[in-house]
């Protein structure tokens, strides 16, 4: 069991990672091996000390060459759901099952927004992962709500199982699939249904589904666990970066403005502190 996995590879995680490796604990830093988009994006950070006048590509080449030299490998994948455990938690992502005690939620701001019902119905006919939960729909008819080609191979997977595949693809350059794959032409507005989904509504009529893959590059927090305590689709936590939610921390841009570096990467390391004297507790018998 880990101690930690640190989900998102911003400045808030790689900033976690870097801490919680000083401090000897075993973790892991799962998100995107290359980072994050963001970090890349900047044309010039003049705010970040020790690094003046840095490039966006510049700060993510500085922060890859710090993890690889404290040896902290990422795990390249993204979290699609946090259970509770009586251990601590399973923090599910495409290739594993990651048994951990604390993890520490550090996805920046979600750029896309839930469709309705996309929340409601999230673990009853709504999943975003076709791989952990593709097999669940053999033989059925689903609805893929696609955000990017680079989630593609996705709707390949689900095509192996589902009878029909209704792709809603909402960017350019729609690649070919399996005969069992319909490219609807409609945007899907709601998710609709009784005790699970039943239904995708559209722009242009209704299409009766038994399940919703909602493929987009990654999900923050507020999606993949039940229970957290947010305010205007922030993560609310106290000085200590602690959640309403024992053991689960949250960092950087996902716990609210501003959007900065330096507040992202004090953040990670405001919560890898915490999730040590979380760690200590626990072993101590405290609560
Ligand atoms: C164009 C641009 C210019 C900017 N310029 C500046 C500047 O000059 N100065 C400054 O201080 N700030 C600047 N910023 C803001 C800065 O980039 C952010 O504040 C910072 O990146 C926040 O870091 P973060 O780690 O909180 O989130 P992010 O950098 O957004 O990283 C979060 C990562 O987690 C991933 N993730 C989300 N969900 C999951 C999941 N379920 N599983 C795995 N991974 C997941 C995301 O895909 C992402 O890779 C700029 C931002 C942009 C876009």
């Amino acid at each position: 069991m880990y101690d930690c996995v640190v989900i998102g590879t911003g400045a808030a995680g790689v900033s976690a990672a870097l801490t919680l490796k000083s401090l000897d604990k075993n973790f892991i830093l799962l998100g995107k091996a290359s980072l994050s988009v963001k970090i890349g994006r900047a044309e010039v950070v003049k705010n970040y000390p020790g690094l003046p006048s840095v490039t966006g590509a510049g700060m993510r080449d500085a922060f890859l060459a710090q993890l690889a030299a404290e040896g902290i490998e990422i795990l390249n994948g993204k979290a699609t759901g946090i259970f509770k455990t009586d251990g601590g938690f399973t923090v599910a992502c495409e290739s594993a099952a990651l048994e951990c005690r604390t993890v520490i939620l550090a996805g920046g701001v979600e750029a896309i927004k839930p469709i309705a019902g996309e929340r409601e119905f999230l673990g009853r006919g709504v999943s975003y992962c076709a791989t952990c939960d593709g097999f669940l729909y053999r033989g059925k008819d689903i609805a893929a709500v696609v955000y990017s080609k680079d989630e593609e191979h996705e709707v390949e997977f689900l095509a192996k199982f589902a009878a029909r595949v209704c792709l809603f693809p909402l960017y350019k350059g729609v690649g070919e699939f399996a005969d069992n794959v319909e490219i609807m032409s409609g945007r899907p507005l709601k998710i609709e249904g009784g005790d699970r989904v039943e239904r995708v509504v559209t722009d242009g009529g209704e299409i009766a589904v038994d399940g919703v893959f909602m493929l987009k590059d990654a999900t923050a927090g507020v999606g993949l666990l039940n229970g957290l305590k947010t305010k205007d689709g922030s993560i609310t936590v106290n000085r200590g970066c602690e959640t309403n939610i024992a053991g689960v921390f949250a960092a950087g841009d996902c716990t609210g403005r501003p959007y900065q570096y330096a507040k992202a990467v004090g953040e990670g390391n405001v919560a890898a502190h915490s999730v040590n004297a979380y760690l200590a507790r626990l072993k101590r018998g405290e609560k």
